[in-house]
């Protein structure tokens, strides 16, 4: 959370703490307004931006489900709370990949760059686009959920929303472990190599894993050939959709890996895509993208993400 002057950018304050894993719907906009609370200059905030995980509802400033957090809680009313306890006058909602697109958008505006993709590959994948100038937000704020577009239409892996063959259910930070796992308990890896012993290990991280393909182990390659063919199925999904100049590639999965996707991944693009594929480049704002994203969103008054209160 930051407090952000709308004129220069410049971020006032700003203080983080990790999302609250309860039940409890009240948990995670009580902890948004103490976090609020301990900034310096949130007296004088007339606008405030919020870009969440989805699906929301931005209409209404709801989250409305959250696959990453524990407990699953229905519904949660962060813009009705904030509105209650800090007195903003205007609210601005956005899922918070559309959000970093925006931001990425307007980093680079002025050099005549009109539409721009940002693909996030974290813990889940997520996405935005802004096309024509404009950020793609949708009805409710839920457009450009690339990570749910399907690139197994088997349904081999099920995804955390429920889903069957969505993109990140095969290539998240969380999920790249979990497809491991299930390949090698149906025998599709060879027995007693290292990434079989490492997938069947209960705690085995992606990072642990993408650790194979850094030392070169040959009997996982066939693995990291399967996971780089699903990778670009759905980056490429992304970009014929959008058709940006631009796409900005960026969350821990893709930054800690970046020569398994230069090597693997990109090269892999050219086999599914329509046009010539865009320049990649990594976000100006760094993990800051989609906080500055809800920010700019609020500041420049974007109507179609002004929840309605
Ligand atoms: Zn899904």
């Amino acid at each position: 959370m930051a407090v952000v002057d709308g004129a220069t950018l410049r971020i006032v304050d700003s203080s983080e703490a990790p999302t609250p894993q309860s039940p409890d719907p009240d948990a995670i906009p009580h902890a948004v307004v103490e976090l609020a609370r301990r900034l310096r200059g949130l007296d004088r905030v007339r606008r405030a931006g919020i870009a969440s995980i989805g699906p929301i509802d931005s209409r209404r400033g709801v989250i409305e489900l959250a696959p990453n957090v524990a407990g699953r809680p229905r519904s949660i009313p962060v813009a009705e709370f904030l509105k209650g306890e800090l007195g903003f006058e205007e609210i601005y909602m956005a899922n918070d990949c559309n959000a970093a697109a925006y931001a990425e958008y307007l980093a680079r505006s002025g050099k005549e760059r009109q539409d721009l993709l940002y693909v996030t590959i974290s813990t889940g994948i997520g996405g935005g686009a802004v096309v024509d100038g404009r950020p793609v937000l949708g009805r409710r704020g839920n457009a450009a959920e690339i990570g749910h577009s399907v690139v197994d239409p088997t349904g081999y892996m099920r995804c955390g929303c429920g889903g069957l063959g969505h993109w990140e259910a095969y290539c998240s930070g969380r999920n790249v472990p979990r497809y491991a796992r299930r390949l090698a308990e149906d025998g599709e890896v060879p027995t007693g190599s290292r990434l079989h012993l490492l997938a069947l290990r209960e705690n085995a991280g992606p990072r642990e894993i993408f650790e194979l393909y850094r030392s070169n182990d040959p009997s996982s390659r066939p693995f990291f050939g399967r996971l780089a063919t699903l990778m670009a199925a759905g980056l490429s999904t992304a970009i014929n959709l959008f058709a940006p100049e631009v796409l900005v590639m960026g969350g821990a999965v893709y930054l800690n890996n970046e020569n398994f996707f230069r090597a693997e991944v990109f090269p892999r693009l050219q086999d599914f895509l329509m046009l010539e594929g865009p320049r990649i480049e990594g976000p100006v704002y760094g993990e800051r993208s989609p906080l500055i994203g809800g920010a700019l969103l609020a500041a420049n008054g974007v109507g179609e993400a002004r929840v309605e209160l």
